[in-house]
């Protein structure tokens, strides 16, 4: 049976786009559907828009991999497309003597992974660069940056579209089958509801990716992991910080630590912290930032008091609970689920934005494409 269209991509956050950009330039016939009026207004538009070297991931997992594939793929990217982003390195912090290991074992794990650009700095040294920090030792990662997530959106969305691709908005994937004869029958929702049948159909829509799948029969049920959604909140800075590098603390187990990020134009914002929430929803509740003004201390003491105003928050993907050790990207293709033409992005949490081209390359090659 023929299809009306060859590839369906759910989704036009950062990975969906990447994903429909390789694709039509493949040559495959592509059609991008979004639930939401525009390109990246899901985690893809609430993140810390970093550019990951690619250090604190186990060996061997997806995330190392394509993390640092990915941060190679964007910087080159983003140089030839003109996409705002900055090298400008990161520190990450001990701020006790029990904390300095910590560092060594980052920077194993980093080596591991092929970052082999980390420097141990002591207090002064560290000092030297960022004259307001308080620690006890550094590492710094001379490859970390910051990148306008929606100049790249926006860059990636043009090269689909460049090379055939077609974006459709106002259209939630709701439901599907997947065809005994190959391929899948897909329904649609929105003012214009619609069903159209596709050869290969990626579930690149984030948040609530394994709900989705659940709707499309066929698909068994062993190959979709259960869906958690842990909040970020980010308080941004009046006025200036004193830094021009990123500061991270050592690393937490759910998140990175209540980290100090610059933006393109060098404002200050702290954060995410963890939040395990039920439901999907983004406010910022403006008490939190008691707790952010003691984690900020403990490596800016000079942190002024009541400069800190709730910013924006993002909510990660997650697919293990809190109890559970934290899962690594699951991109399941027709190997893991025995569906020829269907991959499934699973709890693409951070690193997902420095990944995208990585995880774009990773998903053609689990299609045979
Ligand atoms: C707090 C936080 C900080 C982060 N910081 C960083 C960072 O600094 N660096 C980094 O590399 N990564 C970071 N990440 C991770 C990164 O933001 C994500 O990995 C990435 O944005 C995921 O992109 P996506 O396209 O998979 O998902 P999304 O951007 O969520 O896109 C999914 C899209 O699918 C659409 N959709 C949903 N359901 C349907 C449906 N049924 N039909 C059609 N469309 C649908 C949604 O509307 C949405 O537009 C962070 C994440 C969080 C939460």
């Amino acid at each position: 049976m023929s299809a009306d269209i060859d590839c369906v991509v759910a989704g036009a956050g950062v990975v969906g786009l990447a994903i429909a950009r390789a694709l039509a330039r493949a040559g495959r016939e592509v059609m991008v559907v979004e639930a939401a009026e525009g390109i990246g207004t899901g985690t893809s538009a609430r993140n810390s828009e970093v550019i990951h070297a690619g250090i604190y991931y186990p060996a061997g997992s997806l995330k190392a991999r394509l993390c640092v594939e990915g941060r190679h793929l964007l910087y080159a990217y983003c140089g030839e497309r003109g996409v705002a982003h900055k090298r400008i390195g990161k520190l990450i912090v001990a701020t006790s003597e029990q904390e300095i290991p910590v560092l060594d074992d980052i920077r194993n794990k980093a080596r591991i992974n092929g970052v082999d650009d980390l420097e141990l700095l002591t207090a002064p040294q560290a000092r030297a660069l960022e004259p307001a920090l308080s620690c006890t030792a550094a590492l710094l990662s001379p490859s970390t940056g910051i990148v306008d997530s929606h100049g790249l959106m926006l860059a990636l969305q043009g090269d689909a579209e460049s090379a055939g691709a077609q974006c459709v908005f106002h259209t939630p994937l709701q439901s599907g089958l997947v065809r005994s004869s190959g391929g899948f029958d897909l329904q649609f929702g929105g003012a214009d509801a619609m069903a159209l049948t596709c050869n290969v159909l990626v579930n690149a829509s984030g948040l609530h990716a394994p709900s989705l799948a659940r709707q499309i029969a066929g698909i068994p049920a062993s190959a979709i992991p259960p869906e958690y959604l842990c909040k970020g909140n980010y308080f941004t800075m009046q006025g200036r910080a004193p830094f021009s590098r990123l500061i991270y603390p050592t690393p937490h187990h759910a998140g990175l630590g209540v980290h100090l990020t610059l933006d393109l134009g060098g404002q200050a914002k702290f954060g995410p912290d963890v939040e395990w929430i039920e439901q999907e929803e983004y406010s910022v509740d403006p008490r939190r930032c008691e707790g952010f003004y003691e984690a900020v201390r403990t490596y800016w003491p000079g942190m002024p008091d009541a400069s800190l105003q709730p910013g924006y928050a993002g909510i990660r993907p997650k697919i293990s609970g809190p109890h559970d050790p934290a899962a690594d990207f699951m991109i399941s293709g027709p190997a893991a689920h025995g569906v020829p033409g269907l991959v499934n992005l699973f709890g693409i949490e951070s690193p997902g934005l420095t990944s995208c081209l990585a995880i774009a390359r990773e998903t053609l090659a689990q299609l045979g494409s």
